[in-house]
């Protein structure tokens, strides 16, 4: 047997008697205190885990390098120089989350072992009593991103390890293929069909078309809402789509998996009709048809057509996904991560997908911090049921403030083996790029009626 130190200076038949002796002496009720010693003695440095750490200071770091808000979480530990981080970005109300972060996390983290993860997403879940909100959720995945951070740190592995070890050699990714024209949408993704993407979504405009029409609408005639509220025509959304993926399909080809999202933005009857009429372009997934409130017409969309559904972007709580993932009500599981709770959270969507053939599709655009896409691309790694993954490409600026940026070849992400999530933040170049309160989601019908998401 290796020898493993010499704190006590025995030899190993020492040690063997010390032992023997200490187990009689525990069977005598008697403690010697030897046979500490001994087993101590016997075990080797690679079996005696990690010393307890504390965590010593939480606080939130706020960003903007592309314009998006990003909020990330840092924890600090009773080791000096090992710190987490996690992602926390509700990019809409980021200073709220940052305000829970400061206010309410810090006091409830501090002087709590950094190793106990579940104890810890589990206590801070119900810590407010009222939950499910995306401040608090998005404030409870920076501390719980950040805890796997440290303890992949810690155990000098990459997060992906400690969730099981790689499914496959990289993550299959989609790129943005986006236009004002349909002919314009097909070049984008062409584009990306010669980078190696196998997966491209296709979108005309903004989201459910905004931007693509000059038709002036009544409300902004008549000086209802804000000048800056966007517009949607539904229904030439709803024409528009069908002609769309012909034309995409036309120029490139049958090889290609095309996405859409319809992000919630039409009647639900609509969706699912529209659905219907995409049956023969194959689609990879049609993203989001309904919004939270109208979940019931899933059964109606799923005895209607069996187009593939991604779901679950806007769900506040894991819990959401349990009935209509056990009726198998959709195809691919939607979540931003920080927004249900960090790494721990969609670990439990993501198994639960497992028992289903319900795969894995984790929300990955801009206002996904790089920290964030780490933890999405750990999972992608992790998990058998991995489906796809958004992309993000980081401009340089991005790049400046966080070190370690997943990168991209022949449509797979890889991320950088270090251990942890992997990915630093230069705190002096974060505050370059302040964060801000403005965001448009407000989008209305050409009468002034809101649009929900
Ligand atoms: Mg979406």
């Amino acid at each position: 047997m290796k020898k493993t130190g010499k704190a006590s200076g025995l030899s190993r038949r020492e040690a063997m008697k010390i032992i023997s002796a200490g187990s009689a002496a525990g069977l005598l009720g008697i403690n010697s205190g030897l046979g500490h010693l001994a087993r101590e003695k016997e075990t080797p440095q690679w079996a005696k885990g990690l010393p307890p750490l504390k965590i010593t200071n939480v606080k939130a770091i706020a960003t903007a390098p592309e314009g998006s808000n990003l909020v990330v979480v840092k924890v600090e530990t009773s080791e000096p120089g090992l710190y987490g981080l996690g992602c926390a970005t509700f990019t809409q109300r980021a200073f709220a989350v940052i305000e829970t972060i400061e206010k309410y996390m810090k006091d409830f983290c501090v002087g709590k072992d950094v190793d106990n993860i579940e104890d810890m997403w589990q206590s801070a879940f119900v810590s407010s009593y009222w939950r499910n909100g995306p401040v608090l959720n998005n404030a409870i995945s920076g501390i719980d991103m950040a805890l796997w951070d440290i303890k992949g740190k810690r155990a000098n592995m990459p997060v992906y390890q400690l969730l099981g070890g790689k499914c496959r050699v990289a993550v299959d990714c989609y790129a943005h293929a986006g236009g004002s024209t349909p002919e314009a949408v097909a070049e984008s993704a062409q584009r990306f069909i010669e980078q190696g993407f196998r997966h491209v979504r296709i979108q005309l405009g903004g989201y459910g078309g905004v931007g693509t029409t000059d038709k002036q609408p009544d409300f902004k005639a008549a000086g209802f809402g804000r000048e800056s509220d966007q517009y949607m025509d539904q229904q030439k959304y709803l024409k528009t789509v069908p002609v769309l993926f012909e034309t995409v399909r036309k120029k490139c080809g049958e090889d290609v998996e095309l996405l859409h999202d319809i992000h919630e933005r039409v009647e639900p009857i609509d969706a699912i009709n529209l659905i219907k009429s995409l049956e023969s372009y194959r689609p990879y997934f049609i993203e989001d048809p309904f919004s939270p409130e109208n979940m019931k017409w899933f059964r109606i969309l799923r005895n209607t057509t069996t187009v593939p559904v991604a779901m679950g972007e806007l769900f506040n709580n894991i819990n959401e996904f349990r009935d209509y993932m056990v009726e198998q009500l959709f195809d691919f599981i939607r979540i931003h991560i920080s927004q249900i709770g960090g790494i721990t959270a969609a670990m439990k969507v993501a198994r639960l997908g497992e028992w289903f053939n319900i795969r894995t599709a984790w929300h990955g655009p801009g206002d996904v911090s790089p920290v964030g896409h780490a933890a999405n691309a750990h999972i992608d790694l992790a998990v058998w049921n991995f489906g796809i993954q958004e992309s993000h490409f980081w401009n340089e600026r991005a790049q400046a403030v966080f070190q370690g940026c997943q990168t991209y070849k022949n449509g797979y992400m890889y991320i950088n083996e270090a251990p942890g999530l992997g990915v630093d933040i230069n705190e002096k170049e974060a505050a370059k790029y302040p964060i801000g309160t403005r965001s448009n989601w407000t989008v209305r019908k050409g009468d002034g009626t809101i649009i929900r998401p």
